[in-house]
Order: C-alpha cells, then structure tokens, then sequence
C-alpha cells in the first residue's frame, strides 16, 4: 500500500474532475476558512503566540491552504507556512497557491514551535495491515496479478498513522497548538475489510492496477485518539463533518457570501448540501482535533 501510493502519488495531481476523486476543500472555499477560523479562534484565545506556524500534511493542490491562511492572516497571524507532502507534483502545485511555504518530507522534521495543524484526507492514504482471523494477510504475486493470501474475518490496524498521530501529539505536548484531522471513517474501532480503490470517481477493485489508482482505508480515530492520548496530548470527541461544519457556521458563511454574489446561491447550497449532508460527507467523515493540554478544545466539537 506504502508503495503503491508513493507511486500514485509521486506521478500525477489525482484531485479533481479530471483525475480520481474530489476532496472537501475543492468543492468550495468555505471548508478552508472554516477550518482558518478555527484554528484562528484557538490561537486567539491563547493570546496569539508569535512563533505559532501553520501547518499542512498532505495539502494536496494547496487549496485549503490557501483558504485557510486569508483567514488566518485576517485574524493577525504572520507564522511560517510548513508543509508534509512527498509529492513533487504536488509540491509544485501548492508552491503556485503558497509559494512562501516550506516543505517537508516527514513530521518529525517540523521545526519545534506551537502548532496550528490541519490534514485532511491525509490519514486514509497511509498504509495499514490486515489481519484474517488473527493471522496477517499478505498480497501475493500470481501470474501477471495480484491476490490475497487469505480470507477471514479481517481486522486492520494502521501503525503508520499511529506513528503520524504520536510525532504530531508530541510536538503539540512539547511546543503547544492544535491538530485538526478530518477524514472518512468511524468513531470506534471494529473488525471490517475497508480497503479501497477509486480510479475515476468510481470504487474499483483493490488489486487490479497497483499503483494506478488511490487506494486508501477508513481511519479508525479510536486508535488515532489513544496514540495521541499515549503522547500526552489531549483529544477531542469524534464529530461528524456535517455536524462541526454547522456548529461552525457554514450557514452563515453561505449567506454572506450569497448575499454578496445572489448569482452564486445554487452553487452554494449544492456546496454546502456535498459537504454536510449526511448521504454525501456530513457523515462519513469525521473531524477530531488533538492538542496541548495548555490550548482550549478548538470550536465544533461537543464538550
Ligand atoms: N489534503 C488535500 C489532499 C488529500 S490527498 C485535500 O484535501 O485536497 C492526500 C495528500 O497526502 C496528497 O497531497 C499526497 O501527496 C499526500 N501524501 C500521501 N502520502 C503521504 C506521505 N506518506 N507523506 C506525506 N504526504 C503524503
């Protein structure tokens, strides 16, 4: 899986009508600045530390980046812009939107400062493992294809996002800040095959086409939450996408930004419909936020 979507990923921007599958901050301007607001509110409410920086994994095209940061910097935040992408694809595409930002290969290599963290559908991309009836299953080579060694009652387990989780927990312990993870997936952890290809918007099969197609699975946050609370750090309760991005006020935004442009009003509630209706992502994603014990739980979640 770790290769296959270094590969996938290192060889083309797959976001957007064009390419493989659509995220939240492409559907509409209002996801990033929402999530800018958020995070804006808690480094205001933490008396706006100088050496604060804004952090990205995984920015894709660099659009909730650059959303995020207007707001951001509307509230009176000036820190560095660092990212965590390995794509040079993608990296070339997010320097055209952020080109002041600072790019990264790994978490651990972030510079020690509070952080105010965001990654969205970064977590589903990272390689898990399963396990069929206790026993590790492996993909074997077969003829000119690939397969399963074993079948069975599947349960996964992700160390890599553990690990992704546990560098962001400590340097939030260690520094302060704040980390908002946004992706599909469920609150509590449950046996279940999730593993998933999508190849032009649509769901194909797994093993076909290695490295040609995003393969992903859905983010356990119960185990994302106990490395993070291992590490020190504290965590928020798992909220639906829906349910956060209401509490927040896309509403509001919606209405301000239809009233500023009436011509943009059926975009807009189609906007807000994919983002928060529970048959599209109000739903199936969810949003958890891991911080400082010193920092306030961020706006949205229940507490
Ligand atoms: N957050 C963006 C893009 C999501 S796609 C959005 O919402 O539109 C996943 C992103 O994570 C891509 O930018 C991809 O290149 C990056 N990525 C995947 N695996 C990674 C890894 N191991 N380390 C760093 N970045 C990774």
């Amino acid at each position: 899986m770790e290769a296959c979507n270094d590969y996938y990923y290192a060889t083309r921007d797959p976001i957007g009508r064009d390419g493989d599958f659509t995220t939240a901050p492409e559907i509409s301007q209002m996801f990033g600045e929402l999530v800018g607001a958020a995070l804006a509110d808690c480094w205001v409410r933490v008396e706006r530390p100088g050496d604060s920086i804004y952090v990205e994994l995984g920015p894709g095209r660099g659009t909730l980046a650059a959303d995020a940061l207007r707001v951001l910097r509307s509230a009176g935040f000036a820190g560095a812009v660092h990212f965590v992408e390995t794509s040079p694809v993608l990296r070339a595409l997010q320097a055209e939107r952020v080109p002041d930002a600072q790019w990264h290969g790994a978490i651990e290599d972030l510079p020690a400062a509070p952080l105010l963290l965001v990654a969205n559908e970064f977590f589903d991309a990272l390689p898990i493992r399963q396990f069929a009836n206790g026993i590790e299953r492996r993909v074997e080579v077969i003829g000119d294809g690939l397969a399963f060694d074993r079948d069975g009652e599947i349960v996964e387990q992700s160390p890599a996002r553990e690990e992704a989780v546990s560098a962001i927990a400590t340097c939030v312990v260690r520094c302060g800040g704040v980390a908002l993870v946004i992706d599909y997936g469920h609150e509590r952890s449950a046996p279940g095959d999730t593993l998933q290809a999508v190849k032009g918007h649509r769901y194909v099969p797994t093993l076909i086409d290695a490295g040609e197609q995003d393969l992903t699975s859905h983010v356990d946050f119960e185990a994302l939450g106990r490395a993070a609370t291992e590490a020190g750090a504290k965590v928020t309760s798992v909220v639906t996408q829906g349910d956060w991005l209401n509490r927040l006020g896309i509403g509001a935004r919606a209405a301000s930004l239809a009233s500023a442009n009436p011509g943009r009003i059926p975009e807009l509630e189609k906007a807000v419909d994919r983002l928060c209706h529970e048959e599209q992502m109000g739903q199936l994603f969810k949003v958890m936020a891991i911080h400082s014990p010193e920092w306030p739980v961020p706006a949205g979640f229940e507490s």
